[in-house]
């Protein structure tokens, strides 16, 4: 099969669909890849890097597309790509068409085949897709957390890690899943104290196996949720109900009931956000203060670290790539259920009940 590499040019997006690791990989199986240039160096991979495992470099964004079968990229295409979209052509990325009724129109229009990396699902209901962007921003919930505690940033001016003779910062992580235990992991081994709350036992039952005595579990309920934010420093959401808006687990009035330079990452954001007054931010702008208490809801957090977001990103696609390339489409979803649950719009048919369902439209 014709593989092709676009460059990402939805603004400040520097990860791209494929690493050279990855088209070693599609070459080795005696696939043609094509790269566009440049396409790789917003996250440290160079043209020369590609050449050497055999993809060839092609300049414009247009001969990628017009000249491959197949498409890998990051994003969901932008309004200036809809075009270049050709019939029959696979495009393998993320799309979350249900909050974009153009973006599905054009899809449905060019008669493309759309396999959308955030709805591939695996038999446990897990998105394998999703998930190294949750354990990315997860981690790196903690390190912005800890940069907007200081002081100079509007924080408490509290080192999460204490030092001997003080104690350490005070984090109150929310949801122990992906996210949630990423950064509970993370905000433990700087030192600080970690409270994690979950409304799943089950979860909570993991954390206490895996993690260290200086990370205690709570049941997640209003009550307790008021109780523990008048004394952490750092409150990390991280909350989901699958499909649905994030619950507002903190609300307008308890902003009133934490210290001045209290600091919440928000991570679920980009389902509305665990708290009421979450509105979602950017890297180049990326906290607001309301009470005194600091807010940071950047929506796309792996955008910041393009390199190790690229690299965790193209770990779990290319096995389904690869199948994509080395089968067809048709043959890759029927031997993989999984695969299969990615088909969202078909030669012209939106074949994923929910996108049908988030614009009414009656088919
Ligand atoms: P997940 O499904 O692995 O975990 C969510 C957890 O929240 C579950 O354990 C669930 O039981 C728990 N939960 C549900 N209701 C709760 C409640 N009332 N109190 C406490 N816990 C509750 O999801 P995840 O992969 O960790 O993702 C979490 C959120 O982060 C999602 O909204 C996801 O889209 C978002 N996210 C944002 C970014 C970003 O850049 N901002 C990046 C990746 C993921």
């Amino acid at each position: 099969m014709i593989v092709g590499v676009p460059k990402e040019i939805k603004n400040n997006e520097s990860r791209v669909g494929m690493t050279p690791a990855g088209v070693y990989e599609l070459v080795k199986n005696n696939h043609k890849v094509y790269v566009q240039s440049t396409a790789g160096e917003g996250s440290g991979f160079f043209d020369k890097d590609y050449e050497q495992v055999g993809a060839e470099i092609l300049e414009s964004i247009e001969e990628v597309y017009a000249k491959s079968e197949m498409i890998v990229k990051v994003k969901e295409p932008i309004a200036k790509e809809y075009g270049l979209i050709k019939e029959g052509q696979i495009v393998f990325t993320y799309f979350h068409f249900a909050s974009s009724e153009p973006l599905t129109k054009a899809m449905i229009e060019s008669k493309s085949i759309c396999i959308a990396y955030e709805t591939v699902e695996d038999e446990d209901g897990t998105l394998p897709l999703l998930t190294p962007m949750s354990e990315v921003a997860g981690r790196m919930a903690v390190q912005q957390g800890a940069k907007y505690l200081e002081k100079p940033a509007k924080g408490r001016g509290v080192l999460l890690g204490g030092v001997p003779g003080v104690a350490p910062g005070k984090v109150l992580v929310l949801g122990a899943g992906v996210v949630g235990i990423q950064a509970a992991k993370m905000a433990a081994g700087l030192g600080a104290h970690v409270t994690i709350m979950d409304v799943n036992m089950k979860r909570l039952r993991y954390v206490n196996d895996v993690m260290p005595n200086h990370v205690v579990t709570d049941f997640s309920t209003e009550f307790s949720i008021r109780k523990h934010i008048k004394n952490h420093d750092l409150i990390i959401g991280g909350v989901l109900l699958k499909g649905k808006k994030a619950p507002n687990l903190i609300t307008r009035d308890m902003l009133k009931e934490m210290r001045p330079g209290t600091v919440i990452v928000d991570v679920a954001v980009d389902q509305g956000g665990c708290v009421e007054t979450t509105k979602a931010t950017t890297h180049e702008d990326p906290v607001f203060i309301i009470d005194d208490v600091v807010h940071y809801c950047v929506a796309n957090m792996p955008g910041a670290v393009p390199y190790t977001s690229t690299i965790a990103l193209t770990n779990v696609t290319l096995p389904y790539v690869l199948k994509l390339a080395n089968n067809g489409w048709q043959a890759a979803c029927r031997s993989d259920r999984s695969l299969e649950k990615g088909l969202n719009v078909v030669e012209g048919k939106v074949v994923y009940k929910e996108i049908i369902e988030a614009f009414d439209w009656n088919e």
